[in-house]
């Protein structure tokens, strides 16, 4: 095992750690932690809520899911000689659940979870279809996830970190921080909101006190969207074997990582769509000095994705248009036909007996490949979701008997406001 240069005592939050990491992003946040050049070494990772929600059968926890004090990062980790303009090449080398022998009374070993948020609490992907909150456990068995939630479906993780980038230069900092409130203040009442602008609330900011932190909370970026930095990227192929190529902005790069996943299908569609956990991963860091200009990185991480995925060739797929539900034609958004074509693919199995909640889950959890099929041809584009049919533990494609319907057990625990 490598050395563990970030450790995590799984019995104790976030901020009472041997070392505090960040929750949101700022250049002046002080890396606690350096590597060198050549460097393997291990960060450990709280789920991204840092335990909020629990292994039971109440979505109260997700309806009420503390947004402000998300993503908990490990980091920054300081890597010696990165200068501003280098590229930072980041290898996955292993990532997992935390081992179950270290199990404690919170999140993220050997379980995970995936929510739907209420559309007054952050909302998703379909969130005028599913307004609640509701939440699914997954267990894990060998490198196999099931839910007590949803049954009939199994499928093996593909484990990432949703979340990994460097830290912003104070100047990028502030174009993210103009770029998003004049998009908020085009509609600033909007539930769920178009953007979140820095929010000193539950701000946790490393060894930074007193003025410091202060001035920092006020102007540090949320972790929510991906930007040029990487970020919260949500790429489910960010396995391990995946090599990653960030700019850096800052001396020593300051990279940070958190949000890790069991499984994720593309898009993460409920928002908090994937199987959310917390674990290990093992990086391995280089540079290529000069490498954002050499190879033209400036705009955003490039990557080369690892060899780990599901061994699926079968596939049911669905399609969507840029026809709104009510039937309004809009111009090549693909935003709506891919929609379009999730609610296609969960209406399709409501009839073997899931609920919408069910379906639904089942799409932001599952390795399910979403593509953009037509771009081109106006008015509407063309989006697809791929489902791997051997997930289902019954035939699952159309047929002249009619739909198999399972069992669908005690159901998706559901909370409303
Ligand atoms: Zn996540």
């Amino acid at each position: 095992m490598p050395e563990v240069v970030f450790p995590l005592d799984n019995s104790k939050k976030f901020t009472d750690q041997q070392i505090v990491g960040h929750n949101r992003w700022h250049p002046d946040i002080p890396a606690q932690v350096q590597v060198k050049p050549g460097d393997a070494f291990r960060v450990e990772c709280r789920e991204w809520f840092d335990g909020a929600i629990h292994n039971d059968d109440s979505a109260e926890d997700v309806l009420n899911a503390p947004l402000p004090s998300v993503h908990v990062l490990s980091g920054p980790l300081e890597v010696q000689g990165a200068e501003p303009g280098d590229l930072l090449m980041v290898d996955i080398l292993d990532v997992g659940p935390v081992p179950q022998e270290d199990s404690g009374p919170l999140a993220g070993q050997g379980w995970g979870y995936t929510g739907i948020f209420a559309k007054e609490n952050g909302g998703g992907f379909l969130t005028d279809q599913f307004p609640d909150a509701y939440k699914v456990i997954w267990d894990f068995r060998g490198g196999v996830a099931t839910s007590r939630h949803v049954p009939s479906v199994s499928f093996v993780g593909i484990v990432h970190p949703g979340l990994m980038g460097t830290a912003p230069s104070a100047d990028l900092l502030a174009t993210w921080n103009a770029r998003e409130q004049e998009l908020i203040d085009t509609d600033p009442d909007r539930v769920p909101p178009l953007a979140l602008p820095p929010l000193p609330d539950s701000a946790v900011l490393g060894t930074l006190s007193g003025d410091d932190f202060d001035r920092v909370a006020r102007e540090a970026a949320r972790t929510a969207p991906p930007r040029e930095n990487g970020g919260n990227q949500d790429i489910k192929n960010f396995t391990k074997g995946t090599r990653v190529f960030y700019p850096v902005f800052v001396p020593g790069a300051k990279l940070s990582m958190g949000d890790l996943h069991f499984s994720q299908g593309d898009g993460e569609i409920t928002f908090c769509g994937a199987i959310e956990m917390g674990g290990f991963i093992d990086l391995g860091v280089d540079l290529i000095k000069g490498g954002m200009e050499t190879y033209g990185v400036s705009e955003n991480a490039i990557f080369m994705p690892g060899n780990v995925a599901p061994q699926y060739s079968e596939w049911l797929a669905f399609s969507g248009t840029s026809v709104t539900l009510d039937g309004k034609q809009h111009y090549l958004d693909a935003q709506l036909s891919y929609q379009r074509a999730c609610l296609h693919a969960i209406d399709y199995l409501t009839k073997f007996g899931y609920s919408p909640e069910q379906a639904y889950m089942i799409l932001g959890a599952a390795p399910i490949e979403g593509r953009l099929s037509g771009v081109v041809d106006i008015p509407n584009s063309c989006s697809t979701v791929y489902i791997p049919t051997a997930i289902f533990d019954f035939d699952v494609s159309p047929g002249k008997g009619g739909p198999h319907q399972v069992d669908p057990g005690q159901g998706v625990p559901k909370a409303s406001f």
